[in-house]
């Protein structure tokens, strides 16, 4: 008998990712779809236009593995004038398809089997598996429900001879949580004289509310010395689709991500590069965009008092967790399942964020949408 080729499988407890489970039930049961964060709304005709320009004028071809040497030299300006960094875009930022994979390459370029990593949870769900399958051991400390916040004492009882890492997400998906500078402060007495890394997730970088401020890991030498900071273009120009992101890291860590990366995707795609270049010189284009989320959310949780969801404080990203407890004890997934297929109105599980499915009775919902779209969701669910 010929023998089949059978794969032990490197990921044995992962299954489909809950954004793209969530997503096919949306689509099946035409349901309004406030779970996968990603705007409904168009993003701007004049970054389409560059791109089609760059290709019209032959830009299509291989740019530097790093990334196009003008988009990291504008990104370097753009970080060294929002954060008074000082990072090089020759050596300290790479282009990369999107900021999952940003944060996949650190985790690559750092680990050894049996290091161990901080995790907050709840977690986006790409940060287990890609320590995992790196050979890392993810060290999770819960926030504190219900308003996330991070409780110091906790991480600082959690760090061992073999923590590698900390990771780090503000604004944070899914609880919209930003750190502060108590969190830095504490950080830093952490992480002080030891080998810890710190890879910091900063995809929402500038959607943040209320006039607060973002603390990114770049606003701070000591700690930018032993981290990778990974951003996204998808967030800041409303094209998910498009994948593109990047990271900033120290020379050093730097050369590293980039000996992964060269291997991996190698280069991401030209025009869009080229495009974006010259799009960031606009920088009202991302310095507004605090303001006209925040508006959205406020938008859509006037709108929600008039059901019986009660919103938990979301201080930036474009989304929302709302507990439902007043209306059902079902768990967060056969709640998210059922509001889906009767009521019409897709929302994320937060259980799918925490790796022993941590159950509070809180759904997320993404906020980026149109008004159109917030009013007919709400509609649907003032009828729970
Ligand atoms: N970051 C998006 C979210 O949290 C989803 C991205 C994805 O589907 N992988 O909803």
């Amino acid at each position: 008998m010929l023998q089949q080729p059978s794969i032990i499988s490197k990921l044995p407890n992962v299954g489909t990712t809950i954004f793209t489970v969530m997503s096919a039930l949306a689509i099946e049961h035409k349901s309004i779809n406030l779970g996968q964060g990603f705007p409904d709304f168009p993003m701007s005709e004049e970054l389409v236009a560059l791109v089609n320009k760059a290709m019209q004028h032959g830009n299509n071809q291989y740019v530097h593995g790093c990334g196009l040497p003008l988009l990291r030299e504008r990104l370097a300006e753009k970080c060294n004038g929002l954060y008074g960094s000082s990072v090089s875009g020759d050596t300290e930022i790479t282009v990369t398809p999107g900021g999952t994979y940003a944060i996949y390459t650190a985790l690559t370029a750092v680990l050894q089997p049996g290091d161990e990593v901080i995790v907050f949870e709840p977690a986006y769900d790409s940060y287990i598996p890609n320590i995992e399958i790196n050979g890392g051991v993810p060290v999770l400390v819960p926030l504190q429900h219900p308003d996330y916040s991070i409780n110091w004492d906790l991480v600082r009882s959690k760090i061992s001879p073999r923590t590698k890492m900390i990771m780090l997400n503000s604004p944070h998906n899914p609880s919209g949580t930003v750190l502060s500078s108590h969190d830095i402060e504490q950080l830093r007495s952490i992480v002080t004289g030891t080998g810890i890394f710190i890879l910091s997730d900063e995809v929402y970088e500038h959607l943040i509310f209320d006039n607060m401020k973002h603390e990114s890991i770049l606003r701070y030498p000591d700690l930018f010395a032993r981290s990778f900071v990974c951003f996204s273009f998808g967030k800041v120009y409303h094209c998910t689709g498009w994948k593109m992101g990047y990271c900033v890291a120290p020379d050093a860590l730097m050369k590293e991500f980039r000996k992964v990366h060269q291997f991996n995707c190698f280069t991401c795609n030209s025009p869009v590069q080229f495009a974006i270049a010259e799009f960031l010189l606009q920088q009202d284009k991302y310095l507004q965009l605090g303001a006209f989320l925040q508006q959205k959310r406020d938008f859509f949780q006037a709108g929600m008092q008039q059901t019986k969801f009660k919103a938990l404080p979301s201080h930036g990203s474009y989304f929302q967790l709302y507990d439902y407890s007043a209306i059902s004890d079902e768990t967060e997934k056969d709640f998210a399942i059922r509001v889906t297929k009767e009521y019409g109105v897709t929302g994320i599980p937060t259980s799918a964020f925490y790796k022993s499915g941590t159950d509070n009775k809180v759904l997320r919902f993404c906020f980026a949408k149109k008004e159109d779209t917030l009013n007919a969701a709400i509609e649907r669910l003032q009828k729970l």
